[in-house]
């Protein structure tokens, strides 16, 4: 889920094919920390300085550095690693 391009009409919660509500329940890219501080239900990360990312996830916030030791899941680092690399248009 892409903070930036999502205005939260809902649309995707009424018609996902599953049980979901996607723009709430998906993790969630930011692009501004101001999006990150005022969507405090999504699971996410924000790019920062460098290879940095500020991260919530399961209830907590926290800084990981993408180059050295973290706290990240090692699916969560990967799936952020994806998308900084094959996905940078987003940004
Ligand atoms: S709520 Fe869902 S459908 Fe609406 S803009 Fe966001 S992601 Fe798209």
């Amino acid at each position: 889920h892409v903070d930036r391009m999502c205005n939260e009409c809902g649309n995707c919660a009424v018609f996902c094919p599953y049980d979901s509500a996607p723009y709430r329940n998906k993790f969630t890219l930011f692009l501004t920390r101001d999006g990150f501080d005022e969507s405090t239900e999504n699971q996410g990360f924000l790019p920062l300085e460098g290879r940095k990312v500020l991260v919530r996830l399961d209830g907590k916030v926290f800084e990981a550095d993408l180059d050295g030791q973290n706290q990240l899941p090692a699916d969560v680092e990967t799936f952020i690693l994806t998308v900084l690399k094959d996905y940078a248009y987003l940004l």
